[in-house]
């Protein structure tokens, strides 16, 4: 029998049209040198059938790639509901990536027109130097001359300015009918080896995925939430955060480029925000602030989403005990839209219990079907020991990579393989020990480089700490610990090798120590072990020998 319900396509349309009608009282807030600039669901709502229209009058008429290089600020949010919703696609570039790595993803997204924010506007230009087919480029802000016709490229592309574009246009607009299933959204992801590897996402596989993030499951978002925006909107679709706010009209707060942890704190206290999400090296920055100003004010501050790599539970725990924050530690990639599991215990969980399923990476979310596959390809059972890889399917996991099929490995009968090892409790709490390509394989043995890590930042004298495996004679592989000591504080190789020896196996316990003023992070702020091997592998790393074995 055929259900009695209306096929009635999920739209990105509808999200502007309900938002900017049902919650003229939430905001989106960018924060700027001259103090926050306000506007609300409703205007921005105008301003996403203005920015229609004014892709119209640039060609953009169809599918059409338009890239935006830009920070967090409402203009980059218009972008992220306006340009899919009049049928086109968003390819948010990473303005973190390497010069080449940006050239190669907005030529192989063939982006035709790029928004860019005027504080990114003159290392852009230099990029267009290489990427043809870039016809128009829009500036959010004001510019210099100079950088003006650098981005014009001696009249090979038309340069605009965003708020003008924007003005000569009305504030309606006929959104076009689309299939669900047509691409919303890109970001590039780093992949295994190679160039970056694109996901498209999907209206459907969107609002399937904020409705999850929105939910009590996830962040628990209602009007009454003031939602601090740091995960960057080019990074995995900003964890759903954009349109989870909108749809449940969480007021948006962008911090745009102030990123670091005192505007970061200002905002929280000034916009008595009340949840956010990032990754955990910059809620480490935020913590020491914390720390160090018992007088901010961040009693509004009540949750927020900590992912892209384990959050060490020693900041999950200091963030509860110290400042009344709650950590949602979430797991996800690109690949995954990308919000997997978030890690809200199951009623009943008490003591001891409680606080591991809280440490875990979370519980599955329904529609990111799970396996476990173990290294001879046989599915290993969910009992919270065993371990294997994560592999998952579902309407928000991506099926392929943008016209790329060079990892098709990647792909086995419909499942994403997701590189990730981990272990599931029998209710579905998964814990994540490592990334197949960073475990240290020591004599045959597995080392998992996040349990070292978790138990190293567990120390009151680190940090940070991150773990690789470096080639050795004897076993292959072993653990190579870099350390970044608290200010004023510098512990001793063989104080945190009896420190760690208290909560690991004893083999586990590494014999190579760097300390160092800073791990190098990636384009998203995690631990760069890539980096870290090579730093290792050309002896620029400060390396000192264990002297003695643990007693
Ligand atoms: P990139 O591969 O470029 O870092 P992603 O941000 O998509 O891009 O990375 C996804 C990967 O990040 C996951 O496969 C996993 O290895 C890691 N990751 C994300 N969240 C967590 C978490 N909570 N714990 C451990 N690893 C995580």
């Amino acid at each position: 029998m055929r259900s009695t319900m209306q096929n009635v396509p999920l739209l990105t349309s509808r999200l502007i049209d309900y938002a900017g009608t049902v919650y003229p009282g939430s905001e989106v807030v960018t924060w700027g040198a001259d103090g926050p600039r306000r506007s609300s669901f409703t205007d921005v709502a105008k301003d996403c059938r203005r920015l229609a229209n004014a892709l119209r009058a640039l060609g953009v008429d169809g599918d059409q790639r338009v890239g935006s290089f830009m920070w967090n600020n409402e203009e980059h949010l218009e972008l992220y509901l306006g340009v899919p919703a009049a049928g086109a696609v968003l390819h948010t570039i990473n303005i973190r990536l390497f010069p080449q790595q940006m050239v190669y993803v907005v030529n192989h997204a063939e982006d035709k027109v790029v928004f860019v924010d005027n504080s990114l506007a003159q290392p852009f230009a230099a990029l267009l130097e290489h990427t043809p087919l870039v016809e128009h480029v829009v500036v959010n802000g004001p510019v210099p001359d100079e950088v003006r016709e650098a981005l014009a490229g001696g009249g090979r592309r038309s340069v605009h300015d965003y708020r003008t574009l924007l003005d000569a246009q009305p504030d309606t607009f006929a959104w076009p009918e689309l299939d669900e299933n047509d691409g919303t959204l890109m970001c590039y992801t780093s992949g295994t080896t190679g160039n970056p590897k694109g996901v498209v996402y999907s209206h459907r596989s969107n609002l399937l995925h904020a409705t999850f993030c929105a939910g009590s499951n996830a962040l628990g978002l209602s009007q009454s939430d003031r939602a601090l925006a740091i995960v960057p909107l080019f990074h995995a679709n900003a964890w759903g955060l954009a349109y989870a706010g909108m749809m449940s009209g969480a007021s948006l707060i962008m911090p745009d480029r102030f990123l670091q942890p005192e505007p970061l704190v200002r905002m929280i206290e000034g916009e008595r925000v009340t949840c956010g999400g990032a990754v955990p090296s910059v809620m480490t920055g935020v913590l020491d602030y914390l720390d160090a100003h018992p007088e901010a004010d961040v009693s509004s501050f009540d949750r927020v989403i900590i992912g892209g790599s384990a959050c060490p539970p020693a900041l999950l725990d200091a963030f509860h005990e110290r400042h009344g924050v709650s950590v949602l530690h979430g797991w996800g990639m690109t690949e995954t839209s990308p919000l997997g599991t978030v890690a809200i215990a199951p009623v009943g969980a008490e003591g001891e219990e409680y606080w591991n399923y809280r440490h875990s990476q979370g519980r599955l979310a329904l529609h990111v079907e799970t396996r476990l596959v173990g290294a001879d390809g046989a599915e290993q059972p969910w009992d919270g020991v065993a371990v294997g890889e994560i592999q998952v399917r579902g309407p928000w996991v991506t099926g392929s990579y943008y016209r790329d099929d060079s990892e098709e490995e990647k792909f086995e009968d419909g499942w994403l393989r997701t590189g990730d090892i981990g272990s599931l409790t029998p209710d579905g709490y998964l814990t994540i020990s490592d990334r197949v390509k960073d475990v240290i394989k020591s004599g045959g043995e597995w080392i998992s480089s996040i349990d070292l890590e978790n138990a190293l930042m567990g120390h009151p004298a680190v940090h940070e700490a991150s773990v690789v495996g470096v080639p050795d004679t004897k076993w292959g592989e072993r653990p190579l610990a870099i350390v970044v000591p608290v200010e004023g504080e510098s512990p001793g190789v063989e104080e945190l090798r009896d420190y760690l020896q208290a909560r690991v196996a004893r083999w586990q316990v590494p014999e190579r120590w760097a300390f160092v003023a800073e791990v190098p992070k990636t384009s998203v702020g995690k631990f760069d072990k890539k980096a870290l091997r090579s730093q290792y592998a050309e002896g620029t790393l400060p390396v000192v020998e264990a002297t003695k074995t643990p007693s």
